[in-house]
């Protein structure tokens, strides 16, 4: 019998101990699938992959640490039966997310521990943490701020100083591809997985659908129907303009979730002279591989970019919204729905 477990384990499911643990455990896959004692570890990893896929996994430990661990090979047995790779990268994006949370409240010694289990060579003295440059480089060079590039950071004797906050942001990388690594899992060919999670497979069809359909827009992109934020975004961009990253991410990540592929988004972002192909396909294939849904009004206007915002603007929250209605016909009523991003 496996000792009580750290609910720790529960909270990071996903390391070689919590691995060991569920081991310890010796439950047979068929129990795990099928025995009323684990009903709710299966309800329960449903509920992970559709919150996911609504875009925040909360924990729960009312159900026990034992069931809320084994609710996690569950939720990833059940993403690898829909076999969706979109579902992939949110589920392990969103599982990510919910860890950093959970790594905010962490003291640095257990964060150290954390990068010894993803083989990251850091170290922690009076000056501060420092990690090799090259185990920096492997996560940090996705971050979108231009302060992870390398060329802004102080490189010495091979390694990088970062912040304990950094550090977070780096595992969450880490243990992002960690997830996203074994999926789809391949499943035991004489257990018919799939088949015995089946109610639960259909309600994760039906949110990832749903999901799908929210974000869909059909047609090729329409320019004369983008909002104005992203038209003057794009102007700007042709002209030249050396626009704020904030801007240059919402006009891509909005092109992108429109149905514009990274060669179209580069053909349009290119009208100026001066225009730099190399860098703007590295801008743009960057924020294509990440699913990013297109900043909504609120944070536009945080950051200076909603300009020239007309009439349609006072009935839409989302420059995607805005979109859909005028590519319907503008002046549509009915009610609007806000992407949650
Ligand atoms: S209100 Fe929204 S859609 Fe309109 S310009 Fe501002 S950010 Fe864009």
């Amino acid at each position: 019998m496996a000792p009580a477990p750290d609910s720790r384990l529960a909270t990071y499911p996903f390391t070689s101990g919590a691995t060991a643990y569920v081991r310890e455990l010796d439950i047979p896959l068929p129990d795990l699938l099928g025995r009323h004692a684990y009903d709710r570890a299966r309800s329960r990893g449903m509920k992970r992959v559709i919150q996911a896929i609504e875009g925040r996994i909360e924990r729960d430990y009312e159900i026990g640490t034992d069931l809320e661990l084994l609710s996690y090979p569950i939720a990833r047995m059940i993403v690898s039966c829909v076999g969706d790779n979109y579902l992939i990268r949110r589920y392990a994006l969103a599982e990510a997310k919910a860890v950093y949370e959970s790594l905010k409240a962490e003291p640095l010694d257990f964060l150290l521990v954390m990068g010894e289990e993803f083989g990251m060579r850091i170290e922690s003295s009076d000056q501060g943490l420092s990690i090799h440059f090259a185990d920096y480089v492997r996560y940090a060079h996705r971050m979108r701020d231009p302060g992870w590039k390398l060329v802004n950071r102080r490189l010495s004797g091979g390694v990088v100083r970062i912040s304990e906050r950094e550090f977070r942001r780096l595992l969450q990388e880490a243990i992002s591809d960690r997830i996203r690594g074994g999926l789809p899992l391949d499943l035991p060919p004489d257990l018919d997985v799939c088949d015995a999670l089946s109610a639960h497979i259909e309600s994760v069809r039906d949110a990832l659908g749903a999901r799908k359909t929210e974000f869909e827009i059909a047609g090729a992109a329409d320019p004369d129907a983008f909002p104005p934020c992203i038209a003057h975004a794009i102007a700007m961009l042709q002209e030249g303009v050396n626009l704020p990253h904030s801007a240059r991410f919402a006009a891509t990540s909005f092109l992108l979730n429109i149905g514009m592929g990274a060669d179209e988004i580069v053909r349009m972002f290119s009208g100026s002279p001066d225009f730099d192909e190399s860098r703007t396909r590295y801008q743009v294939e960057h924020i294509t591989g990440r699913e990013y849904t297109a900043p909504g009004c609120d944070t536009m206007k945080t950051y200076g970019n909603c300009i020239g915002a007309d009439s349609l603007c006072a009935r839409v929250s989302h420059p995607l919204n805005y979109y859909r209605l005028r590519k319907r016909g503008a002046g549509g009523g009915g009610g609007i729905d806000r992407p949650d991003g």
